[in-house]
């Protein structure tokens, strides 16, 4: 008999238990389905084991269990009110991002406004409609630019017409390699070990609060996008009034860009580099090119970064992340 089920975590886990393929691992024993509902019916073992937070699910296996899901009191995590924030960092350029998304997978995504046509330079998780939150700031055309093709940063692209993306990653655009998911369990221990140790620290899954009552975090996948432009170092991005430069700059991730425009001094420069823990042991990084990359931005003339992560800098600040990086890399 279940019963008083009210903390996050136990909700959380009987949710999960709800679905066809997964294990347990109560107190860090792992155990089969079958005996972790046999353990979770003696009230005291669960809530032994919430109480010190030691319950987790991973993928594996589990058939017989699909009853917990019935349960109103196993209802999971809080309603996001909505689920975009936005905020006007200019008279041309707005900031959007998804606060229920944790640290890790949450990007910046940035609308651009120009004379002839705007950018969306990135576009999210696509756990909920960019073009709908955004619905005011699009009046014309619009181009949503791939920084790099990891999965929190090119989720809604697919709303999109036109997308601009560097040639070595269009087709992880077009078709995504990794279907992507907000669940930890299907992320797994170890890329979670190497997430904790680059910086990004996390116990749940990927979002903290569910866009509707609804929804299914389970259902979630990376969806496939149209690729309508495809670009390489040196290519110029006309707005009409605004022409930025693609830079190449790999090291995150192979196909990563920046959009630079000199008569401003204005970098969008994806994970390239941001105020924060930089990836560069990730599938698809490889750090001497990212080395190389981070002598390329020292030398540009910013005046701000508007970055794929964290908060916008200046030169002095780029230079320290830069030093910052090559002192422990080189
Ligand atoms: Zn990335
Ligand atoms: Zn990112």
């Amino acid at each position: 008999m279940i019963s008083g089920v009210e903390t996050a975590a136990q909700q959380e886990f009987l949710t999960r238990l709800g679905c066809d393929s997964l294990q347990g691992f109560l107190l860090g024993r792992p155990m089969s389905a079958e005996q972790l509902i046999e353990t979770l019916s003696h009230e005291n073992a669960l809530n032994d084991a919430t109480r010190v937070n030691a319950l987790e699910v991973r993928c594996g296996v589990c058939q017989s269990n699909s009853s917990y899901r019935e349960r109103p009191h196993m209802t999971k995590l809080p309603i996001a009110d909505r689920w975009f924030e936005l905020k006007r960092i200019s008279d041309d350029i707005t900031l959007l991002w998804e606060p229920h998304v944790v640290p890790l997978m949450r990007c910046n995504i940035w609308h651009v406004r120009g004379r002839d046509r705007d950018l969306m330079i990135d576009t999210g998780m696509g756990i909920v409609s960019l073009q709908e939150a955004a619905r005011h700031l699009l009046q014309k055309d619009v181009t949503a630019v791939a920084t790099h093709t990891h999965s929190d940063h090119i989720g809604g692209h697919h709303e999109f017409e036109h997308t601009l993306v560097h040639e070595l990653e269009a087709e992880n655009l077009r078709s995504p390699r990794e279907p992507g998911t907000l669940l930890a369990s299907v992320l797994g221990d170890e890329a979670i070990r190497r997430y904790r140790e680059a910086g990004y620290p996390f116990d749940g899954d990927l979002i903290t609060a569910l866009p509707s009552a609804d929804y299914s975090m389970s259902d979630y996948r990376v969806r496939a996008a149209t690729v309508t432009e495809i670009v390489k170092e040196g290519n110029i991005v006309d707005l009409g009034n605004r022409h930025f430069e693609v830079l190449h700059l790999p090291g995150h991730s192979p196909g990563s860009i920046g959009l630079w425009e000199a008569a401003s001094g204005t970098l969008f420069s994806g994970d390239a580099i941001y105020d924060g823990p930089l990836l560069d042991e990730i599938g698809g990084a490889d750090i001497p090119t990212y080395v190389r990359t981070m002598k390329r931005l020292r030398e540009l003339p910013v005046q701000v970064v508007h970055a794929g992560h964290d908060g916008s800098f200046g030169r002095e600040r780029l230079v320290e992340l830069v030093d910052a990086y090559l002192a422990k890399r080189t």
